[in-house]
């Protein structure tokens, strides 16, 4: 009996205290109204460092992430809809920084393809894979208006930046015209501007001075007449497919090619340029990819068999030129990969992207081929996931919010089934993408891909 008696005010207490902890907890509860989605009990890489939050509840009310805390602090009415994300990893969408988007307007020699159904399905195909952003990398005539038909969701596609057209050897032909056309593509609302072969030095001189001076960047490919240190001194912003490295480098080998690296590097980080290194389509280009392995890629059926059976007629003009070298090729790829792997080392700014659809580079499809190319190449996958994330929001920061899983950021998400930071092969097997706050289940993507495929059987 006396000892019962001492016991009470001690269950009293531990009583009291267990109210006021559920108390507390009441109290901390969100009630959220309205029409939001949520995913809750989720695993986030939010990318804002390399960590996975565990048991997370994520809400989005349009296009945007309103919360990001701990499951079980939230309540939520019936006019909410609910992902159960129990045991899934949550990233944020992934970009294709030199993507391309086909013409809206054919020209007159386009081929028979290319129709509005042609666009829509190539858009569509991107966020299938779990791109939500693409940069658009050869502008089209009347090309900007896509933009808003994807964002007021008439479209279903990854969210738009666009190049302008092409500056190359062909559509300049002096200074005057070059920093003409810079103005009129500021002018009609071109994201940046797209830079290929066969500009003279001057041409690009005056390409770059005026768009320095208005305030529209530019970026892609170095013609052979600026060279790559003219380039980056010059302000390109971005540097795809490591144009102008290889060309540079190939000039030297052994230590001296080791001193050219490193001052090449250097110059990058200097002065702030961006890499989309693309290193699956190079090695195509080159030829030293594996043609035979890349004639069964499965996804070939979503795009019209016209295109495929042109990659394959590509392919055996080059194995059967009398001057294709291969082992060439294949060192070439060689030290790309090298080059891919100091830049990382280094911390140059590296962006993820494929130039889909280009040969054998399904749209969408194609990131996950770069990505194991981008493994291979020494990079871990945390870092493959900051360069089509962290990244490509750091570069648009200036835009919009988005490429981490915060509040204010863009709804755009990857709810994938195992970690990616564990294997970055992981990506692919995903239960659904959000984009832009709209989301898609993996069965709605499987049937609209499955409707793509029977569209492209006789064409
Ligand atoms: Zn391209």
């Amino acid at each position: 009996m006396k000892m019962k008696r001492q016991i009470l005010p001690v269950v009293v207490i531990v009583i009291l205290l267990l109210a006021i902890v559920v108390f507390q907890n009441m109290g901390t509860t969100q009630k959220i109204e309205g029409e939001v989605t949520a995913f809750t009990n989720v695993n986030v890489i939010p990318m804002t460092s390399e960590t996975v939050l565990e048991n997370q509840t994520v809400v989005i009310e349009g296009d945007e992430i309103i919360l990001v805390t701990g499951s079980g602090n939230v309540d939520f009415d019936e006019e909410a809809t609910i992902i159960d994300g129990k045991g899934k990893f949550l990233v944020p969408g992934l970009a294709e920084m030199h993507g391309h988007v086909p013409p809206t307007d054919p020209p007159a020699n386009a081929p028979r393809y290319m129709t509005m159904d042609y666009v829509e399905n190539t858009l569509f195909l991107y966020t299938a894979a779990g791109i939500t952003t693409v940069r658009g990398m050869l502008g089209w005539p009347n090309q900007l208006g896509l933009k808003d038909k994807v964002k007021s969701g008439e479209l279903i596609g990854p969210s738009l930046y666009l190049a302008g057209p092409s500056f190359n050897g062909n559509s300049i032909s002096s200074p005057g015209q070059a920093a003409e056309k810079v103005i009129e593509q500021k002018e009609e609302g071109w994201d940046l501007l797209k830079i290929h072969p066969g500009l003279t030095l001057e041409e690009f001189d005056a390409m770059a001075n005026t768009a320095n001076d208005i305030g529209i960047t530019f970026g892609g490919h170095i013609p052979a007449d600026v060279g790559i240190i003219h380039a980056i001194e010059m302000g390109q912003e971005t540097i795809d497919h490591m144009d102008g490295y290889v060309a540079y480098l190939n000039e030297y080998e052994g230590a001296e090619l080791d001193q050219k690296i490193h001052k090449l590097i250097n110059l990058t980080i200097e002065n702030n340029v961006w890499i989309v290194p693309t290193q699956a389509l190079w090695a195509t280009i080159i030829g030293a990819a594996d043609y035979e392995a890349m004639q069964q890629y499965d996804e070939l059926k979503y795009i019209p068999a016209t295109l495929v059976s042109g990659y394959n007629a590509w392919a055996n003009r080059l194995l059967n030129n009398p001057n294709f070298n291969r082992e060439n090729a294949i060192e070439h790829a060689q030290l790309r990969q090298r080059l891919l792997s100091e830049m990382n080392k280094s911390r140059v700014k590296i962006l993820m992207g494929t130039d889909a659809p280009q040969l054998y580079s399904v749209p969408g499809f194609s990131i996950h081929r770069e990505l194991e190319v981008m493994a291979e190449a020494g990079m871990s996958p945390y870092e493959i996931l900051v360069s089509g994330t962290v990244n490509v929001g750091e570069y648009f920061s200036h835009k919009d919010d988005f490429g981490t899983i915060q509040k204010g950021q863009r709804a755009d998400l990857i709810l994938v089934k195992k970690n990616p930071l564990k294997d970055i092969a992981h990506l692919k097997d995903h239960s659904g993408v959000m984009v832009a706050g709209r989301w898609m289940s993996k069965e709605f993507i499987d049937s609209k891909l499955t409707e793509i495929e029977s569209s492209y059987k006789n064409n």
